[in-house]
């Protein structure tokens, strides 16, 4: 039987106002830890809601971009108090939207209300530069001016974090903004345009438009009054975006998938080692771009190594995030379930020996949950699929190596290079690391992951359009610059 918990019709934000999507047609979103749970529903929008959406950000830009950078970054200030005020009710909404722990959703809020403030305080920092010009009479100076309109397309596995790391920038420079959520996601993305409409925002400032990505997604970024599109999600899709946006002259940002190593040398502290790489891999059921998935590990400790992960591996609580005890809750819906379930069988079918886990997880033989057990396979070769691909579940991949040089290689042969870590306490090896790994986020004697919301964030290869989000680095993308030269 279906249980009703918090089920609303969330409505599309356009032009200040909550309004029902073109076609009144909703979705609902489901608890992935148990499928009968309606967490809430959402507009199924068309390209008619984002046409008005898009013209509502178009009319409030200017407006928006001459207040002062200050002013605006008030308004960021007030969406972080409302955020902070109603933190747990976001973080509950996140946990039963797409599964992360209670305190991992509450630990992902928090560093959004962070990334608010922080680029509520980039509103104050200086733009551009005075460039000396060989005439005395003449001033030559650099200033940033905002895109414009921005689109922003997010993933589901941080649905509070990635919108608002994408969101704050934007509106901080000066443009106004179109946002589209995950499907998985549109829920909790709703709470966040809550914080917004009762910060104040001026209308057309934020519109958020729900649906499908072929439709809402692809109708966004084929608009001609979007000047930028940042994105977050998978490669297939990512490609496509790009593609469509350099044909029309729109600028854009891609962050992608990874397939992140971790390189555990001889020398390294192992129990800090075996630490991150659970941490790493498994934690958010390695729904994670930056997730380690693949752990080269030096011949000399290998079976320990083992030994000891696997003993602790053992110990992980698998079940629904909100019960307070969980360390991993399910898979955030049931095809990403079949998609990891499907990468199990393709390791096994290549050869990979299989030492833990592999199968779903059920609570007394319910399928309620699409919960998969933590995986960890042995005996991979660089060239199987589950060493080449990225699969984001909780598997990881154990690769046997006698040198730091063989681990590094083999670490590089993919196509992505989001983050990487290394374990070692050999000043020397980090050195080489640090140099030769093909990582935009390198980490040592730390699990693979992001940064700190203040340094910058992105992948080289595959990973990324190389641009980069967070910190100051956010300002290359949401500004355009202007040279001027004035002659007095
Ligand atoms: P996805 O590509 O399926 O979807 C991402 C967003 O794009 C969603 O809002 C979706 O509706 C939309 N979309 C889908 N098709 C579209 C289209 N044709 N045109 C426009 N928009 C479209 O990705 P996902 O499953 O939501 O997220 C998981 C992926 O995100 C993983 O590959 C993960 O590695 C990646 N990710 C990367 C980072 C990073 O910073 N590098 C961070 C988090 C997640």
């Amino acid at each position: 039987m279906t249980t009703v918990v918090q089920v609303k019709k969330h409505l599309n934000y356009i032009n200040g106002e909550w309004v029902s999507c073109h076609r009144n047609k909703v979705e609902a979103s489901f608890n992935p830890a148990n499928k009968y749970e309606i967490v809430g529903y959402f507009q199924s929008s068309t390209r008619e809601d984002v046409d008005r959406a898009a013209a509502a950000a178009k009319r409030a830009q200017k407006e928006w971009s001459r207040l002062s950078g200050t002013e605006r970054g008030n308004y960021l200030y007030k969406i972080a108090n409302c955020l902070e005020r109603r933190l747990d009710e976001v973080a509950e909404t996140m946990t039963r939207e797409m599964g992360k722990t209670f305190s991992e959703a509450k630990g992902e809020t928090t560093r959004g209300i962070a990334i608010l403030r922080y680029y509520a305080g980039e509103g104050m920092r200086k733009t551009g530069d005075v460039i000396p010009s060989t005439d005395s009479k003449a001033l030559m100076f650099t200033t940033r001016v905002p895109l414009g309109v921005v689109g922003v397309i997010s993933p589901w596995n941080f649905p509070v974090a990635i919108p608002i790391w994408k969101m704050a920038p934007a509106l901080i420079y000066g443009n106004t903004v179109v946002i589209k959520p995950a499907q998985e996601a549109s829920v909790t993305a709703a709470k966040i345009i809550e914080c917004m409409d009762e910060a104040g925002i001026p209308a057309g400032v934020v519109n958020m438009v729900t649906g499908a990505g072929s439709e809402v997604g692809t109708a966004i970024v084929n608009h001609s009054d979007v000047n930028g599109i940042t994105f977050t999600g998978s490669n297939g899709t990512g490609k496509k975006i790009g593609q469509a946006a350099l044909a029309r002259g729109a600028k854009y940002q891609l962050e992608m998938g990874g397939k992140n190593p971790v390189i555990i040398a001889a020398d390294a502290d192992l129990d800090l080692a075996v630490e991150g790489t659970i941490s790493g891999g498994l934690r958010s059921t390695g729904q994670k771009c930056t997730a380690t998935s693949r752990v080269f590990v030096q011949s000399e400790i290998y079976d320990t190594f083992k030994e000891k992960l696997i003993e602790q591996v053992k110990e992980i609580i698998i079940g629904n995030g909100m019960d307070g005890k969980t360390w991993m809750g399910p898979c955030a819906s049931e095809n990403q379930l079949n998609t990891v379930l499907s990468y199990i069988d393709k390791g096994k079918a290549e050869g990979a020996s299989l030492i833990f886990g592999g199968e779903r997880y059920t609570e007394n033989g319910s399928e309620n949950g699409f919960f998969v057990q933590p995986t960890i396979f042995e005996d991979v070769t660089n060239r199987m699929v589950i060493a080449q691909e990225e699969i984001f579940g909780p598997v990881l991949a154990l690769i046997k190596v006698d040198t730091i040089e063989e681990a590094l290689e083999q670490a590089n042969d993919v196509e992505f290079g989001l983050s990487a870590s290394i374990y070692t306490r050999d000043i020397g090896t980090m050195m080489s690391f640090i140099n030769d790994v093909d990582a935009g986020l390198v980490r040592i004697n730390a699990e693979t992951a992001g940064v700190e919301l203040q340094a910058p964030f992105g992948g080289m290869k595959q990973s990324s359009s190389h641009s980069r989000e967070q910190g100051q680095a956010a300002i290359e993308f949401f500004t355009a610059i202007k040279t001027v030269y004035v002659k007095a």
